[in-house]
């Protein structure tokens, strides 16, 4: 708990498919969190290797834009106060919730035993009436929430992880981002600011005047009637209370 009452894990894993999608959805609570001791590890999918519709590049640019988009995402991730950002290098565009990527990502739980796990939302189709969810988004949310339960904390679920030394663990919570079925509303006025300045790290990929009145007018309609300036909003699962063992 931070002096507000407001829940601060010692440790969360922000998982998400493509470089800057954490730092559209989940960033402002992520730097929030930074701020106030927690260690935060960045779980970034795919690389972003199809993030580019150039007609002067074909296939052989992806190695290249994947190293770009890394970069990126570790520049956003300094602004964040984010120190561990690891890659997984799934192919871009083509992602699905797999056993294998499932396996990955329990791996990454039992190896780093965050308390809380912040990904996107799993049934997210339609935002508005312009814009139509990007499937690995859907997927790598999908793949998260299947690892926090029931693999991560299941001993003889993928039982070859034993001997490699990843003990299961429980996550308490689980933080989905992106749904009409919200419980928790994050007050992120503080650090808005750096929100914005993260998501402008990713240079290939947006442009920065417009961002920050993006993410200013999406954290204020989330703030809304909850007497806050600026939020995010989330559906928590509590999987297991504080006070009950790890
Ligand atoms: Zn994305």
């Amino acid at each position: 708990m931070n002096n507000n009452g407001e829940y601060i894990p010692r440790r969360a894993m922000s998982i998400h498919a493509h470089p800057d999608d954490q730092d559209f959805t989940v960033a402002g609570m992520l730097a929030k969190w930074a701020t106030a001791g927690c260690e935060i590890i960045s779980v970034i999918i795919t690389s972003g290797d199809s993030g580019s519709n150039d007609p002067a590049h074909d296939a052989s640019y992806k190695p290249v834009l994947a190293d770009l988009r890394e970069a990126e995402q570790r520049a956003a991730n300094d602004v964040l106060g984010i120190t561990q950002t690891i890659y997984l290098r799934y192919p871009d565009g083509e992602l699905e919730p797999t056993i294998a990527l499932r396996k990955d990502l329990t791996r990454l739980i039992r190896q780093f035993k965050p308390d809380a796990v912040v990904t996107g939302n799993p049934e997210g189709w339609f935002y508005g009436d312009e814009y139509l969810n990007h499937p690995d988004h859907r997927a790598a949310a999908q793949a998260a929430c299947e690892a926090v339960f029931p693999s991560a904390g299941s001993r003889l679920m993928f039982a070859d992880l034993l001997p490699a030394g990843y003990e299961p663990h429980d996550v308490k919570r689980l933080y989905i981002h992106g749904t009409d079925k919200s419980n928790t509303w994050v007050d992120i006025t503080d650090t808005l600011d750096l929100k914005i300045k993260a998501l402008q790290q990713h240079v290939s990929q947006v442009k920065a005047e417009e961002v920050d009145k993006w993410m200013r007018e999406w954290a204020e309609e989330e703030a809304k009637e909850k007497e806050m300036k600026y939020a995010e909003s989330y559906k928590v699962m509590i999987l297991k209370k504080d006070d009950e063992e790890a």
